[in-house]
């Protein structure tokens, strides 16, 4: 089943790159595995999947120690500041900061473990109450002061758009978070090297690739429906 999945969504992947112009290389696929058993993300790796995505850390933790080590794991849920030091050495990036103060967090323990922590600004771009993330009008301030943080580096902008019946309907919103991170480029900011936009899912990641999404977050796309158990 995966492998099916993985090809049809690859296939979309790349005629969406081809209606707006785009390589293919441009879009990195994250395979969303929260939820999902080890022996599935087994599954993925084995047919070329590297890039991972996960949105708790426990669960993130564990499947880091079970799955190969070339895999590059993303984070991308909310994060509390507590548990960040159980990251920042494993993660290729965090998608999901949206304070000043949990970037300090990222800061401090990046420069204990002496790497440098790639990160996304989350911008809550549809306004949602639901959601967590910075205001749009915000986003410039924030980027401002992160980047003034020592072992920490803004790549981009990352947002979850409302969920959809028709993904057309959160064009907007992409184009939004778009021009928000062309504003940013041309603000000039020392230590902004920004060329990643993380957006769009399962529902509107075409979408997302022709409004200029360059890492899509796919989870039931690739592994089904998420069953969640409540306790
Ligand atoms: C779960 C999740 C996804 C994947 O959602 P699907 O609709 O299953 O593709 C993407 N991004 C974030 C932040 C998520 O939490």
């Amino acid at each position: 089943m995966i492998q099916e999945n993985l090809n049809i969504v690859k296939e979309n992947v790349c005629a969406a790159c081809n209606r707006s112009g785009r390589a293919n290389e441009d879009v990195t696929l994250i395979a969303v595995s929260k939820t999902k058993p080890i022996e599935m993300l087994k599954e993925a790796y084995d047919l070329g999947c590297r890039d991972f995505g996960e949105n708790k850390v426990q669960e993130l933790v564990d499947k880091y120690d079970k799955m190969p080590k070339d895999v590059r794991w993303h984070m991308i849920g909310h994060l509390q500041r507590n548990k960040v030091k159980y990251i920042v050495d494993k993660v290729c990036m965090i998608h999901s900061v949206d304070s000043l103060r949990l970037a300090e967090e990222i800061s401090k323990e990046a420069v204990k473990k002496n790497v440098i922590m790639p990160i996304l600004i989350e911008v809550n771009v549809a306004d949602e109450e639901s959601k967590f993330g910075t205001t749009s009008d915000d986003a410039i301030s924030l980027t401002e002061a992160i980047s003034k943080l020592p072992n920490i580096v803004i790549r981009g902008l990352m947002t979850i758009a409302p969920y959809v019946e028709n993904s057309e309907e959160n064009r907007l919103y992409f184009a939004k978070l778009k021009q928000i991170y062309v504003d940013i480029i041309h603000k000039n900011i020392d230590n902004v090297f920004m060329d990643e936009l993380s957006m769009g899912m399962s529902g509107d990641y075409e979408v997302a690739i022709e409004e200029g999404a360059t890492l899509i977050r796919v989870g039931t796309g690739i592994f089904g429906e998420r069953q969640y158990t409540t306790v």
